[in-house]
C-alpha cells in the first residue's frame, strides 16, 4: 500500500490550488471506489504534451488514480449555481470531484477531474455515476473540438468501474477523466453573487483573474474587473464564433455550462449539424429550440449579461454605475462576435481582407444552402476541391450566379490561387465526428468490446485540416440526419 502511495506521488505532482478560495465554494470529497476498474481508452498524445508520466498512468498504480480509488492529497466538488433553461437553481459537481491541479510543459495549471465518481454534496436526486456511452463520446467530441482548434476541456482517458448504473436499462458505469484550464463557470459566480459575501465574491474573481487573466494584472489597469468582463465577453464571443464556423451545436447552454476560461465544456447532447439549418436542434430535451444552432450567439450574450451581473459589486461602489458599465460591455458582444464570425467566413471563402460586398456573399450562400438542403461541412469542402456538380445545390441557377459572384470577388485579390486554396483548406475541415459515425463506433465499444472504430474515427477527427486524407470519411453523408437525437450524459 505505502509503496503504492509513493509510486503515485512520485509519478504525478499535483496541487490544490482552489482550497484557498473560502469553504464555500467547494466541498472536501472523495471519489467513490469502484469495484473493477479497467482503462478502455487512454490519450497518449495529451499526456506526452502535458508532461505527464505517460506508462505510469497505464500501470496498475495509474488506473487506481484514474478509477478514484486512490487520491493524491484532499478531493474537492465544486459548487456552483446556474440558469437552467432560463431557470436558476443550485448546482455543483454532482458527479464529478476534482482531484487535483497539475502545471503542465506549457507552464500552464490544468484541473484534473474525475466525471462519473459518485455521489457529492451536489447531487442531489442523482447516483453520481456515469456510463460508458456517453464518457466515450464526451472523449471523442472534446479531441475532435480540439483536433479543430476549438478551445476545449480535453479527456485524458476513460476506465470502466466493474458496476452496472441503472438508467432506461442497465450500463456499464464509467469515469471519464477530464483536463481543464479550470471549471470555473458563469454558474460559479451565480453562485458567488447569491449565496456569498461581497468579499467572497472578490476572492474567487481574483482567483480566477490570477489564473486565467494574468496578463491584466501587470500594467496600469484603472478599473480591473471592468477590462476582465470585457475578456471574457471577447473569448466567449471567439469561442461560439468558432462553434458556428464548423457547424458545432451545444446542446445545453446552460449558464453553468459555461467556463470563464472561454473552454468548450460538457458535452451533454452536443452534435455537429448536417443539413445547414440554423433552427437545428438534437437535444431531446430542448424541446423549444432555445439551444438550436441559430440561436447559440444570443444565448452566449444572454449567459454573458448573467455573468455581467453577478460581479456588478465589483464594478462599481454605485450600482447604477456598475449597471451601466456592465450593459454597455455586455452589449460589445454582438459586434465582437460578428466581426470574428464574418472573418472566419471570409477565411473559408478563401477571402483574405474585409470588402463591404462579403456580408452579401456569405449570407447569399447560407441561404442557399438552407434553400437546397445542403451539407454544411461539404459545401464548404466542395468548394476548397473546386468540385461543384454533386448536389442538388451546386446544379442550381441560383447557385451558379452565386459561383461566378463569388469569383470575380477572389479574381479581384492579389493572392495567388495556391494561397487562396491553402487558406480554404485551413479553414474547412475535411472530417468532423459524424453523428451517425459517432453511434455506430460507440456501438461497437459498448456492445461488442470493439475499439477499432473509436480508434479509426479520433485518427480523422484529431486531423481534420489534413487534405491528404481524403478517404471514405468525407464521402457517403447520409441524409436525415435531423431527426437524430441526443441526450443529456447522464
Ligand atoms: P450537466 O447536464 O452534465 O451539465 O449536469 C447538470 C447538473 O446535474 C450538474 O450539477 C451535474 O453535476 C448534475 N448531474 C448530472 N448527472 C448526475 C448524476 N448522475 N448524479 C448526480 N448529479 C448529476
Ligand atoms: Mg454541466
Amino acid at each position: 500500500m505505502k509503496e503504492t502511495s509513493a509510486k503515485i506521488h512520485e509519478a504525478i505532482k499535483l496541487e490544490h490550488t482552489y482550497m484557498t478560495l473560502p469553504e464555500k465554494f467547494y466541498s472536501v470529497q472523495r471519489p467513490e471506489k469502484v469495484p473493477k476498474p479497467k482503462l478502455v481508452i487512454f490519450n497518449r498524445s495529451l499526456a506526452r504534451e502535458m508532461g505527464l508520466d505517460e506508462p505510469f498512468f497505464q500501470s496498475e498504480e495509474g488506473l487506481e488514480v484514474l478509477s478514484g480509488n486512490r487520491v493524491i492529497g484532499e478531493t474537492i466538488a465544486q459548487a456552483y449555481a446556474g440558469h437552467q433553461f432560463g431557470y436558476f437553481t443550485m448546482l455543483g459537481d454532482g458527479r464529478a470531484v476534482l482531484v487535483g491541479e497539475y502545471v503542465a510543459l506549457d507552464g500552464e495549471r490544468y484541473d484534473i477531474q474525475l466525471k462519473g465518481s459518485g455521489r457529492t454534496p451536489y447531487s442531489r436526486r442523482g447516483d453520481g455515476k456515469a456510463t460508458l456511452g456517453p464518457m466515450l463520446r464526451e472523449y471523442i467530441i472534446s479531441e475532435a473540438m480540439h483536433g479543430l482548434g476549438i478551445p476545449t476541456t480535453r479527456s485524458l482517458a476513460v476506465v470502466t468501474t466493474g458496476e452496472i448504473v441503472n438508467r432506461e436499462t442497465p450500463l456499464e458505469g464509467a469515469i471519464l477523466t477530464r483536463i481543464a484550464k479550470s471549471h470555473i463557470r458563469v454558474g460559479t459566480f451565480q453562485y458567488a453573487a447569491k449565496w456569498g459575501s461581497e468579499a467572497e465574491l472578490r476572492a474567487l474573481a481574483d482567483y480566477t483573474i490570477n489564473r486565467h487573466f494574468k496578463e491584466m494584472i501587470v500594467g496600469n489597469q484603472e478599473n480591473i474587473y471592468l477590462a476582465w468582463l470585457r475578456e471574457v465577453i471577447k473569448r466567449q464571443a471567439e469561442l461560439i464564433a468558432k462553434w458556428q464556423l464548423v457547424g458545432f451545436i451545444h446542446g445545453v447552454m446552460n449558464t453553468d455550462n459555461m467556463t470563464i476560461s472561454g473552454e468548450t465544456i460538457d458535452y451533454g447532447p452536443c452534435a455537429f449539424m448536417d443539413t445547414y439549418d440554423p433552427k437545428t436542434v438534437f437535444s431531446s430535451i430542448d424541446e423549444y429550440g432555445r439551444y438550436a444552432y441559430g440561436n447559440q450567439p444570443i444565448i452566449g450574450g444572454w449567459n454573458l449579461a448573467r455573468f455581467a451581473e453577478s460581479i456588478l459589486p465589483l464594478l462599481d461602489k454605485s450600482r447604477e454605475r456598475a449597471v451601466e458599465m456592465a450593459n454597455k460591455a455586455v452589449s460589445g458582444f454582438k459586434t465582437e462576435y460578428q466581426s470574428i464570425w464574418q472573418e472566419g467566413m471570409r477565411k473559408k471563402l478563401g477571402l483574405f481582407e474585409a470588402h463591404p460586398e462579403d456580408e452579401a456573399i456569405i449570407t447569399q450562400l447560407l441561404e442557399l444552402m438552407q434553400k437546397y438542403q445542403a451539407d454544411y461541412t461539404n459545401t464548404f469542402l466542395d468548394l476548397t476541391l473546386g468540385k461543384n456538380d454533386t448536389s442538388e445545390l451546386f446544379k442550381s441557377l441560383e447557385f451558379k450566379e452565386w459561383f461566378k459572384r463569388w469569383n470575380i470577388r477572389l479574381m479581384k485579390q492579389e493572392q495567388t490561387k495556391e494561397e487562396v486554396e491553402k487558406l480554404m483548406q485551413a479553414n474547412n475541415p475535411v472530417v468532423i465526428p459524424r453523428n451517425y459515425r459517432v453511434e455506430e463506433a460507440l456501438q461497437m465499444a459498448t456492445i461488442s468490446k470493439d475499439y477499432t472504430a473509436i480508434e479509426k474515427l479520433l485518427e480523422a477527427v484529431c486531423n481534420p485540416y489534413d487534405y491528404t486524407k481524403l478517404d471514405d470519411f468525407y464521402i457517403n453523408v447520409p441524409r436525415h440526419s435531423g431527426c437524430y437525437r441526443t441526450y443529456c450524459g447522464t
